[in-house]
């Protein structure tokens, strides 16, 4: 079976659909924007999205960690 290994989450997939699905690039790229140290505002200024769904990304981001 085929692994991918994200560096962004450092997280081992075995299933290509999870690492490449919409989802997971979302939250890859709202650990970005975290890691840049932007607010909430400014995260949804540079992605255009509303900062509602900026808002419910972090919060998944946080439930992720357990
Ligand atoms: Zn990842």
């Amino acid at each position: 079976m085929q692994r991918f290994w994200c560096s962004s989450c450092s997280k081992t997939f075995q299933n290509d659909y999870i690492y490449t699905s919409w989802e997971h690039q979302v939250k890859t790229m709202m650990v970005d924007f975290l890691s840049q140290g932007l607010s909430t505002d400014e995260i949804s200024k540079k992605s255009g999205w509303p900062i509602r769904r900026v808002n419910k990304i972090i919060l998944s981001l946080e439930l992720d960690k357990g």
